[in-house]
């Protein structure tokens, strides 16, 4: 028999608001890496900020736990209900204002992050947010996860690109943190505690964001590199303020990518240990590629370079981007993998990979460790892929199920270097037991704290990081 408080929602909401089809909440209830297989008696799809207010008032007065989704691209398995109501925002995705003197997009948690980008270029503006899963992720999801991506750099996290939210609360009330203000000292910074909360605060709704200038020319730049230690070189090197990304794929992951997609290609005569994919932000073509091609000169005579590419039209410029957004996609090819998502601080990496493959070695002999990712920010995501065997498939479960075992091990390494369990993904229900076990306790005891004020009754994804 079906409960009170889900006949409630199904009375009080508009048709098209909720659905129990399975077939249509079916893909909601899986993820991108297959981790995660979820449940829910009901989807709510609200097209509105008082419709969300409307149905967390009736779950809160029915006690029934909500987990908030938005483009299901989460890392962390966040966003798949176990049993709790399901709140998709897929039908809030309005822009609801431009501003480019205030420099300030305000948009619906729907909206993807593609849609604020081209919103922001219509404008001619620019939004700096940039993940692989731009197409799908959206707003709300990109808040509440604080998500990083390839141009964290220059432009920071999504935290310093949020002027403010408007949420709505554990009981239904709405939470109106839209502002443009630069300034605003009043108290405590009520939107900033959604930033990374994962949904466990309340609903992001909508949120007012920062954009800034376009740059006139971005120069790419594909670099073959000798090693991480080479790599972290080069990024000291060609840090200042036109650097915007700075990207590190090993070679088995890029190999991975040009080896099995047909449309990438290795653009290199030779073959390298890793590779730096590199943008950079300039006023003008001309003098932007001189500049880049000085550094670029100067750091083949210091050997930090074994090769470089630079585009030179936009199909070059994708192409080389493409490589880098296939590292995931890539990996699939691998078989099996392990996945971590770490920070060191950036003068360590180099010891964070002596340290971590052979932790990981120990475990699993032949394993293989995919370092890639956001260095220049010292993020890694640290993937070790299953050992090469005659019959892949079946060394399969057998190495995923040692999963836990590596993590624990990668941690300690990422401990020892004053480093982060969790770098731009989250805690999720992936790494809370983690977190209780390893984070500070005063810490601990503040973001339970912090929790049960705003959400007493624990209805707000509920599983999800504390
Ligand atoms: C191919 C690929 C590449 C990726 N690259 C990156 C990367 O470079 N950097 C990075 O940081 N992440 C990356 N991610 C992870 C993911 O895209 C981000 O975490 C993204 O922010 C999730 O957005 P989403 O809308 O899909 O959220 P979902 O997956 O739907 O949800 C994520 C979390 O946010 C909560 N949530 C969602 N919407 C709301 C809302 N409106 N209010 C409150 N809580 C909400 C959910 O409950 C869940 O806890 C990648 C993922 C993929 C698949």
């Amino acid at each position: 028999m079906e409960s009170p408080g889900i006949n409630a929602l199904k009375t009080a909401l508009s048709e098209k608001a909720w659905t129990d089809d399975p077939d249509i909440i079916a893909p909601h209830l899986s993820e991108w890496r297959d981790k995660y297989f979820g449940k829910t008696p009901i989807l709510l799809t609200p097209g509105s900020t008082d419709e969300v207010s409307a149905a967390v008032q009736i779950c809160a007065e029915h006690g029934l736990p909500i987990v908030p989704q938005g483009g299901n691209t989460g890392l962390v398995g966040g966003q798949t209900p176990q049993g709790e109501v399901l709140m998709s925002l897929k039908r809030m995705t309005r822009i609801r204002d431009v501003n480019p003197v205030s420099d300030a997009i305000t948009v619906e948690a729907g909206a993807t992050l593609h849609a604020v980008q081209e919103a922001a270029i219509a404008a001619d503006r620019k939004f700096p947010l940039t993940l692989s899963s731009e197409g799908s992720c959206t707003v709300g999801g990109v808040l509440s996860t604080n998500a990083g991506g390839n141009h964290v750099l220059k432009y920071g996290t999504t935290k310093d690109l949020v002027f403010g939210v408007e949420a709505v609360l554990a009981d239904g009330q709405v939470f109106n943190g839209l502002t443009s203000l630069r300034k605003d000292n009043t108290g405590y910074d009520i939107s900033r505690l959604f930033l990374g909360a994962e949904g466990t605060l309340g609903i992001i709704t909508a949120a007012t964001l920062k954009l800034f200038p376009q740059p006139g020319h971005v120069a790419r730049v594909l670099m073959g590199v000798a090693s991480v230690e080479d790599a972290v070189g080069l990024l000291t090197r060609l840090r200042g303020p036109a650097l915007a990304m700075f990207e590190v794929m090993p070679r088995i992951g890029f190999a991975a990518v040009t080896d099995n997609f047909e449309n990438e290609r290795d653009p290199f005569p030779d073959t390298h240990p890793w590779y730096v994919l590199a943008d950079f932000e300039v006023e003008t073509q001309d003098a932007g590629e001189a500049m880049v091609m000085a550094l670029l000169e100067g750091a083949m005579e210091n050997g930090l370079i074994r090769d470089a590419v630079l585009a030179q039209s936009e199909t070059q410029f994708r192409a080389l981007g493409s490589i880098r957004e296939h590292m995931s996609a890539g990996q699939k090819h691998l078989g099996g993998s392990i996945k971590q998502d770490i920070t060191v601080p950036i003068d360590r990496i180099p010891e964070f990979f002596t340290r971590a493959d052979a932790a990981v070695e120990q475990i699993v002999p032949g394993c293989r460790p995919v370092g890639f990712g956001h260095f220049g920010d010292g993020n890694i995501h640290y993937n070790i892929a299953q050992p090469e065997s005659a019959d892949m498939a079946a060394g399969r479960a057998p190495f995923l199920d040692r999963w836990d075992d590596i993590s624990e091990a990668v941690f300690d390494v990422v401990d020892g270097l004053g480093g982060s369990i969790s770098a731009e993904h989250g805690i999720g229900i992936m790494k809370r037991e983690t977190l209780a076990a390893r984070a500070d306790p005063v810490k601990m005891d503040l973001l339970h704290r912090i929790k049960t004020a705003m959400d007493p009754d624990g209805l707000m994804n509920p599983r999800v990081m504390l």
